[in-house]
C-alpha cells in the first residue's frame, strides 16, 4: 500500500481551486490549519463560526464527496480549551512559570484534575463543531517552545510527560463521544524527547514535525532525524506514524508575513525526504502547505505542489498532471 499524502492550508486558502488541484494530484488528505503562534486561539474561534456557514460546509461536502478527500483540522489548541479569563478566579488552573509564578500566557497545568477536565470537555464540543473532519483530533498544545508548568506537581515531569498527561485526558474523552477517535503526540521543540513516565494507549499516535530542521538557531539539527525519528517510532509505534514537513510551507517561507514569497521547491529533497520516512516505516505524511493561495496564485501563478504529491500519487493522477503540465518526475 502507498503513502496516505496531506496538505495543510489555511481556512481562506481551503477553495475550490485548492481542492481540485490536491484532488487531481493524487492528495489524499487536506488539512485545515488555522494560523498558530500568538493568535492561535482567536484563529481556532474564526474557524469554529466558519464551520457553521453554508459557503464552508459546501467547500468540506464537495472535497469529500465529489472530490473523495479526508478533511482534517489541525491547530494548536491549548489556549482555546482553557480559557484566559479563568485565571483570575482559578490560577491554579494555569501553568507555574520558571520563577514560581502562574501564568495564563500558553498552556496549563496538567496536575489540576479541574482543568484537565474543563479542557477534555472542550476538546469534546470543539470536536463536534469541526465540520466532518476525521477522528483523528489534532488538538496540540499551544505553539511555543518550552513553557511547561513548573508546579510542585508538574517540576518533575518533562514537556513530553505533561503532553502525554493532556492526550489522555482528552483523549479519553473524545473516545467516550467517537469511538475510533485518536490524537496525536507532536513530537517538535522539547517534545522530540521520549516521555519516560507515560506509554502510549491504543489512542495515541506519533505526529513528527522536524520544525528544527528550518529554523535557523538549530543548524545543528539539520541531518539528526535518525537519532530522533527513530526512538519516537519504536515508542509510539511505525504502523499509524504520521510526519508533518514543511517543504512546501510558504508561510514559513516568507517570514509569516504577507505578500507570500515565491516558493522554490527542492525536489531532490523531497524525494529523498519522503523515500527516507517510507524506509523508515511511515505511511502517513503531510506538509504544511500555507500562503499558497488565491494571492499566491496571482503573483506568482500555479504554486508547485506537484513535487510532493506525485511522490505517491496513482500513475493515472500523476500521467494527467504531466500531459498538462512541462513538471517531471522528481529526481531519485
Ligand atoms: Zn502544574
Amino acid at each position: 500500500m502507498g503513502v496516505k499524502k496531506g496538505i495543510l492550508v489555511h481556512p481562506d486558502e481551503f477553495t475550490k481551486k485548492q481542492i481540485d488541484r490536491a484532488a487531481s494530484l493524487g492528495v489524499d488528505v487536506i488539512g485545515i490549519h488555522p494560523v498558530g503562534g500568538k493568535e492561535a486561539a482567536g484563529s481556532l474561534s474564526a474557524l469554529v463560526g466558519l464551520c457553521k456557514t453554508g459557503e464552508f460546509r459546501a467547500l468540506v461536502d464537495y472535497a469529500i464527496d465529489v472530490c473523495g478527500l479526508t478533511v482534517e483540522y489541525e491547530c494548536h489548541a491549548a489556549s482555546y480549551l482553557l480559557d484566559r479569563g479563568l485565571f483570575d478566579a482559578h490560577p491554579e488552573y494555569f501553568r507555574m512559570d520558571e520563577n514560581g509564578e502562574r501564568t495564563p500566557d500558553v498552556n496549563f497545568c496538567p496536575s489540576s484534575a479541574e482543568a484537565l477536565r474543563i479542557v477534555a470537555e472542550r476538546a469534546v464540543a470543539l470536536a463536534e463543531s469541526l465540520y466532518r473532519g476525521s477522528h483523528d483530533f489534532y488538538f496540540w498544545l499551544d505553539d511555543v517552545s518550552g513553557k511547561k508548568c513548573c508546579c510542585e506537581k508538574c517540576r518533575e515531569l518533562s514537556h513530553s510527560d505533561q503532553q502525554m498527561i493532556y492526550l489522555k485526558a482528552i483523549g479519553e474523552a473524545l473516545g467516550k463521544r467517537f469511538y475510533d477517535a485518536r490524537v496525536p503526540y507532536l513530537a517538535y521543540f522539547n517534545t522530540v524527547k521520549l516521555p519516560e513516565k507515560f506509554k502510549p494507549d491504543g489512542r495515541i499516535f506519533l505526529e513528527y514535525a522536524p520544525f528544527e530542521k528550518y529554523v535557523k538557531k538549530h543548524p545543528e539539527m539539520i541531518g539528526r532525524e535518525a537519532e530522533m525519528l527513530d526512538p519516537l517510532l519504536d515508542f509510539f509505534g511505525r504502523e499509524d506514524a504520521k510526519v508533518l514537513e514543511y517543504w512546501l510551507d510558504n508561510s514559513l517561507f516568507s517570514g509569516w508575513k504577507k505578500p507570500p514569497k515565491p516558493l522554490a521547491v527542492d525536489r531532490g529533497t523531497v524525494a529523498r525526504e519522503v523515500a527516507y520516512y517510507k524506509a523508515h516505516g511511515v505511511k502517513n505524511i503531510a506538509t504544511f502547505a500555507c500562503f499558497l493561495g488565491d494571492d499566491y496564485e496571482a503573483l506568482y501563478g500555479e504554486p508547485d505542489i506537484a513535487a510532493f504529491a506525485a511522490s505517491e500519487a496513482s500513475p493515472s493522477a500523476y500521467e494527467a498532471r504531466l500531459r498538462r503540465s512541462d513538471i517531471r518526475p522528481a529526481d531519485e
